[in-house]
């Protein structure tokens, strides 16, 4: 794919798309935005992206867009690299921004699990945790999900080609359910929901079908677990349970599980 814009010579902005420990879900949203994706490939050159691009581009990028969390050393010392050649680094989905479910091992002993999966465990070359993209390198923006909304991807990738903050709101899932009309599901009908914790995005898809959110989006920006997790225990949730999925190693998520770990 030519860096230029046909016949203006001015370069167009180069992409990158990079993952990590993740299940590709995240960077497969950008295949998935079709009719979009022909419009904005007009306006940026798709430099390196293993899984669309037949022979990636190595270089320096003007956006890279980060899937999957850091969970081997070799992998620490990518991500560096990665951040060194990208002047706007943006992460994508529950693994890149928290850690994803398998920060799960955070909670556990590494050494054990590869005692017993692996014959060779000593082959394995793995790090004690799984952790976030922004506990390594510095991060323009991350972007919240277990996958990610292709509106809000579309959204922030323009965004950064235009010189913008991306509108991407960190209010909590129950403004989404309020704004299509959606009838309170604990409310009207006592089922447990952790919307009123967890970040926007989805458009309040679990309750628009009568079921509780169960924090696929992370934190939002106002959790107040103090309050929220009594109600929670009044459901007959087990909230340790409930708070260490996709998230687990969320700043507010950890702390509320580990608290109601110790009772
Ligand atoms: S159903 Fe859940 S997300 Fe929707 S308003 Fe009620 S608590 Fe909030
Ligand atoms: S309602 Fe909650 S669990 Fe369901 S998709 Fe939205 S954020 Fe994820």
């Amino acid at each position: 794919m030519s860096t230029e814009d046909e016949g203006s010579g001015r370069r167009r902005p180069r992409l990158a798309v990079f993952k990590f420990a993740s299940c590709d879900g995240c960077q497969l949203t950008l295949l998935n935005c079709e009719d979009e994706l022909l419009a904005l490939a007009e306006r940026i050159d798709v430099a390196y992206f293993e899984e669309a691009v037949t022979a990636p581009d190595q270089g320096v990028y003007d956006l890279a867009l980060v899937d999957g969390s850091i969970t081997t050393p070799e992998d620490a010392q990518r991500v560096r690299h990665v951040r060194e050649v990208s002047r706007h680094l943006v992460t994508l989905g529950a693994c890149a921004t928290a850690g994803g479910i398998q920060a799960l091992r955070n909670y556990a002993d590494v050494a054990e699990f590869r005692a017993v999966v692996y014959a060779r465990g000593d082959y394995i070359d793995s790090l004690a945790t799984s952790t976030p993209v922004s506990a390594h390198v510095p991060v323009d923006f991350e972007l919240r999900g277990c996958p990610i909304d292709r509106g809000q991807l579309l959204e922030v990738v323009t965004a950064f080609l235009d010189g913008r903050t991306p509108d991407v709101p960190a209010h909590s899932v129950c403004f989404e359910c309020k704004r299509r009309g959606t009838p309170c599901v604990t409310v009207a009908r006592g089922v447990p929901c952790m919307g009123p914790v967890t970040h926007a995005g989805c458009g309040a898809l679990c309750p628009a079908y009568g079921r509780g959110c169960y924090g696929c989006f992370g934190p939002s920006d106002s959790t107040n677990f103090p309050a929220f997790v009594p109600l929670l225990r009044r459901d007959g949730m087990d909230v340790v349970r409930l708070l260490r999925t996709f998230n687990t190693a969320a700043p507010e998520f950890d702390a509320a599980s580990r608290k109601e770990e110790l009772g």
